[in-house]
């Protein structure tokens, strides 16, 4: 068995600009909310002393850290009385929020395709007055109606590139003038690019992350519809793989994945390959 790794995977820039900002930083530190959705990395930041919380009352540490998906403005002025804020938001996410501004101000009623709950998306409405209606898959868009003069869609930065294409023909259908951002980010797409390449070449893609990790799983989705995939969290689970046919095993992780547990993953595969 032959093992290859996909040309790009792992943490965006965004996630490892803030965990080096954590690193960088000295504890006591709070990061609101988890830095990202891995539970090998979370526990390594706190081993160093790196707390994490959504409850603005419990934060008791001076420094405290935005996490890379950013937060309202309501709540940056929140964390401002408790203690010194370290604003982690990704520039990409930061873009986001200024082409959402752009367009409230303009007269524009906003789409954003993503999850309504996930925390790049709620910061976002944050910066609009929650004025923008969130659609989530095509369902969503054929179910959306109204008149509007004018009306523009963006997408949350991690969402999968054909899932939006397919909402912006579906949207189009409805409203011709539809002004469409593409706001899917770079790293994202190029994830995603590289890791469908690996599927094509591959008999099994592996995929490592967080099991709560949504760009992992966003990444599985785009994978297993070529080929065979699953989505493992941690080394030991390649002993419970079963490789039978198996010529070429392909190897990516997810934008929330440290490239030091990947690192175990290929080193594992490896050796059950000799
Ligand atoms: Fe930034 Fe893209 Fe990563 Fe979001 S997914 S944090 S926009 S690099």
């Amino acid at each position: 068995m032959e093992v290859t790794v996909a040309r790009q995977y792992g943490f965006c820039f965004g996630v490892r600009r803030a965990i080096q900002i954590a690193d960088e930083l000295s504890a006591p530190l709070t990061t609101y909310g988890p830095l990202v959705h891995n539970p090998y990395e979370v526990s390594r930041l706190e081993g160093k002393g790196v707390k994490s919380s959504l409850d603005i009352q419990e934060i008791k540490t001076p420094n405290i850290l935005v996490r890379a998906h950013g937060i309202t403005p309501s709540v940056m002025e929140e964390l401002k009385l408790k203690g010194k804020v370290i604003d982690g938001t990704c520039p990409l996410v930061k873009k986001v929020h200024g082409i959402a501004q752009m367009l409230d101000k303009n007269g524009y009623k906003i789409l954003i395709f993503g999850q309504k709950s996930h925390p790049e998306t709620i910061g976002t409405q944050g910066y609009i007055g929650n004025r923008a209606d969130v659609i989530h898959n095509t369902q969503e868009a054929e179910n959306f109606s109204g008149d509007y003069d004018k009306i523009a869609l963006i997408s949350q930065t991690t969402e999968i590139i054909g899932e939006f294409n397919e909402v912006v023909a579906i949207l189009l259908k409805k409203y011709p003038h539809l002004r469409v951002i593409d706001t899917i980010c770079e790293p994202t797409k190029e994830n995603q690019n590289a890791a469908v390449e690996l599927a094509k070449e591959s008999d099994l893609v592996v995929v490592v992350g967080g099991k709560n990790s949504s760009n992992t799983r966003k990444l599985m989705l785009n994978c297993e519809k070529i080929t065979r995939a699953v989505h493992i969290e941690s080394p030991e689970e390649l002993d419970k793989l079963d490789f039978s046919g198996v010529k070429i095993l392909g190897l990516t992780s997810g934008a929330s994945t440290p490239d030091w547990l990947f690192d175990k993953v290929v080193i594992k595969a490896k050796e059950l390959a000799k």
